[in-house]
């Protein structure tokens, strides 16, 4: 039983005895995308969407994405979920600091991407204006669909992310460039 379950639909490259070559850098990528531990920065309406996803109907867990935490020591995506004030972005930048590298930032929602309809002089338009943002989740709330989207988009990048890259000359000037050293 043991042999046939071996032999059928299998690839050859599975078969039996052999070896597989990839790279250094794709085997992480894809540990890495398949077991992201997200931060929830929600401050808003936005959050209760972001609630629905991690539900059993639209299950985030299924990503690999269901410890969400707290400690920025401990997780890798940063999500901003909702409007940030000016007072606010402070905190929203000392929490991004405080992740260790590689770390990647979703904004979610039309507040967090560009200070949606509240073009006042209390609210931060956009938290980009603060930390780099890797992907950016359109809508007013967006639905559990889009933010799944969103997600997957995170990880086709983070399953891309060279091992070099966060240490590059390039990344250094960028995060400069948001005067984070
Ligand atoms: Fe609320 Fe819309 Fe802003 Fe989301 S984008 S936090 S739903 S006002």
């Amino acid at each position: 039983l043991e042999k046939d379950i071996s032999i059928v639909d299998m690839p050859d490259g599975y078969q039996g005895e052999g070896f597989f070559a990839t790279k250094l850098g794709d085997v992480v990528g894809l540990a890495r995308k398949n077991s992201l531990w997200p931060l929830p920065f929600a401050t808003k309406c936005c959050g209760i969407e972001f609630m629905a996803t991690m539900a059993s109907h639209y299950d985030l867990a299924r990503f690999g994405a269901e410890r969400v935490g707290f400690s920025p020591r401990q997780c890798d995506l940063l999500m901003i979920i909702g409007l940030i004030s000016k007072k606010m972005a402070p905190v929203v930048k000392q929490v991004y600091l405080q992740m260790a590298e590689p770390r990647w930032v979703m904004a979610i929602g039309a507040c967090a991407s560009s200070g949606g309809i509240f073009d006042t002089y209390s609210v931060l338009q956009g938290v980009d204006q603060v930390i780099p943002v890797d992907v950016y989740v359109p809508g007013c709330p967006p639905r559990p669909e889009a933010i799944l989207d969103g997600f997957m988009k995170v990880q086709e990048i983070v399953g891309k992310e060279s091992l070099r890259r966060r240490n590059s000359d390039h990344y250094k000037k960028l995060l400069e460039s948001y005067g984070i050293q």
